[in-house]
């Protein structure tokens, strides 16, 4: 894939993540993307940590920190006073964990795209609650040790398909990315800026500190999570045309992607065969739904 990304830097020196987190990375690719005509709105996560303490901001554009559950509803209230103010071009932009889009923040998230909020909505998603301690969320995946899904009791629930459940709203953008692919990534967000209406930006975002990995991997892991189709790369538009935007050519077992992770060291040989079997079959699905599309367009 050729693609340039913007040479404009948004991120400033002196953010407060932990060594290779890929939250700041995200971060950066997103606002090169979007440009300096960018408002951010950001629920509890540990980005509210990252961003650095009043006055100082690791952010070169306006930042309102706001509460857990309100990143959907702010955005739009944002929104409308910018219109009101007379700005309207300004993009809203709302940069949020997962534990503050798949739970805590749904409701709002839901109910602001079901409206079709015009804004911007980017979930950095390093499945837990990492910002407090490490506790499972919806998005924590099948056999995950966490701080509250101990080793002798990984989560034995699947992860929440929020891709799907965004589609099903029928807004006009919704995708997958991660930094491991960087152009995609910036592609997708460059995409979403000229959509007027809701867009969704599903995020991997490893974690060092959660997944028990090595920070010099960050990016590494993101990309075995896409060549073992863990985590696809992939596009919806208005719920119903799927499009996969970055095929493995030479598809690697999820068990090279688990073992990069000390928080899948505890799972058996028969736990791996069971995510390769699960893997396999979301894959196929997703294959189905994008030929599907590539059909009804012809
Ligand atoms: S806990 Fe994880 S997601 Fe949070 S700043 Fe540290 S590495 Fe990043």
């Amino acid at each position: 894939m050729s693609y340039k990304i913007p040479e404009d830097e948004l991120m400033l020196p002196g953010h407060v993540a932990c060594p290779g987190c890929a939250a700041p990375q995200a971060m950066r690719l997103v606002l090169k993307a979007l440009g300096k005509n960018t408002v951010l709105i950001i629920p509890a996560s540990c980005w509210s940590i990252i961003a650095g303490p009043y006055p100082y901001s690791a952010v070169d554009v306006p930042l309102l920190h706001t509460a857990f559950e309100t990143g959907g509803a702010v955005a739009a209230g944002v929104k409308a006073g910018l219109e009101m103010m007379g700005l309207p071009d300004t993009t809203v932009l709302t940069f949020a964990g997962d534990g503050g889009t798949f739970d805590i923040g749904f409701q709002s998230l839901s109910g602001a795209v079901e409206r079709n909020e015009d804004f911007l909505y980017v979930c950095y998603d390093n499945e837990a609650y990492m910002n407090t301690g490490i506790q499972r969320s919806s998005a924590t995946p099948w056999g995950a040790w966490t701080t509250t899904t101990p080793v002798r009791h990984p989560k034995d629930q699947p992860k929440k398909d929020i891709v799907a459940i965004m589609a099903a709203h029928r807004i006009p953008y919704t995708a997958t990315a991660t930094v491991g692919y960087p152009e995609d990534l910036v592609r997708k967000v460059e995409k979403a800026k000229g959509i007027r209406g809701s867009k969704f930006l599903h995020v991997l975002a490893p974690c060092p500190s959660g997944w028990k990995s090595e920070p010099a991997q960050t990016v590494y892991i993101s990309r075995l999570a896409v060549r073992s189709r863990v985590f696809p790369l992939y596009e919806v538009e208005q719920g119903e045309r799927w499009n996969i935007t970055v095929w493995p050519d030479r598809p690697i077992p999820v068990r090279d992607y688990l073992r990069t992770q000390g928080r899948f060291q505890h799972l058996t040989d028969k736990d791996i065969q069971y995510i390769q079997e699960y893997v396999d079959a979301a894959w196929e699905e997703l294959v189905a739904k994008t030929e599907h599309s590539l059909h009804e367009t012809r």
